[in-house]
């Protein structure tokens, strides 16, 4: 799902994403022409490779996010978690996809290892 930074309104737009057994929704506003704030949950749940005993388990995520989007190269460092984006349009699976990742930076391991 991809949408243009000028039509992310002031007050708010909505959204909702699936990627697998994953849903990721909340809503999109405009802090100023550049800079668009995204706050919602990403719930759901998908397999990873324990860390400790390299066994397959399936681990759910349930939590809230706050990315910012950042269209060009975001100069400030007032956000932390900022994802920059250069053809106008903020990627929302693109953020999915980054939140994810960093959720699965962190050891992940299965309820034997645990
Ligand atoms: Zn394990």
């Amino acid at each position: 799902m991809k949408v243009e930074f000028k039509k992310i309104p002031q007050n708010g737009l909505d959204f909702k994403l699936k990627f697998d057994n994953i849903d990721f929704y909340g809503v999109a506003k405009k802090l100023d022409k550049d800079i668009v704030k995204a706050t919602g949950t990403i719930k759901g749940s998908f397999i990873h490779c324990c860390d400790r005993c390299g066994e397959d388990f399936i681990k759910n995520i349930d939590q809230k996010f706050e990315i910012y989007a950042s269209r060009g190269i975001y100069k400030n460092d007032e956000y932390l978690n900022v994802i920059e984006f250069f053809d106008d349009f903020i990627d929302f699976d693109r953020m999915l996809q980054s939140e994810l990742e960093s959720f699965k930076c962190d050891y992940l391991y299965c309820t034997e290892c645990r």
